[in-house]
């Protein structure tokens, strides 16, 4: 993964003040983790960076959008996702997590990487419910729905009609 410096910050030689950086993550991003739900997507990281004596304020803003199931009509589409997250590196002595936001580093540290940072900042971006907007949703699986109204109180996952629409709609693709 030659890539795998692109979402690294310098550390201790970063001199004091405030820094920008950024970052643009895609589908490669999201394929070199395999454990990922999303695999697909395109996301800007804007980092601000307020470096003081021993310790590194980061904020992130983040903006994009990344491929998800819908939950409606289980097309996939592109979810637009904006977060904004902030996180303390502190230089210490050696390498600690002190909290979920806080990581303490040595004093010496040449750079840290932000890749796993940043990747579970869009994770906690992504909403529970995702759903097309309203009128996006694939046509002939909400006539389906609408015609077949039960399948809403049912149960929905063992019902063999509902499992033959999908069927149909993997190899309409
Ligand atoms: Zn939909």
């Amino acid at each position: 993964m030659e890539n795998k410096n692109v979402f690294t910050v310098p550390v201790s030689g970063l001199a004091l003040g405030n820094h920008s950086f950024r970052f643009e993550v895609n589908d490669d991003f999201f394929a070199e983790r395999d454990y990922s739900e999303v695999q697909q997507g395109h996301v800007v990281v804007q980092l601000d960076i307020e470096r003081s004596e021993h310790r590194l304020v980061l904020h992130f803003d983040l903006e994009g959008s990344v491929r998800v199931v819908c939950d409606r009509c289980a097309d996939s589409f592109d979810l637009p996702i904006a977060a904004e997250q902030e996180f303390f590196l502190k230089l210490g002595s050696e390498l600690k997590e002190e909290a979920d936001n806080v990581i303490v580093l040595p004093a010496d540290q040449q750079e840290f990487d932000l890749g796993d940072l940043i990747y579970e900042f869009i994770i906690l971006a992504i909403p529970m419910h995702r759903v097309h907007s309203e009128g996006q949703c694939n046509e002939e699986v909400m006539q389906y729905l609408s015609e077949h109204e039960y399948v809403e109180e049912e149960e929905t996952e063992n019902d063999p009609r509902w499992s033959a629409l999908k069927n149909y709609k993997i190899e309409d693709n």
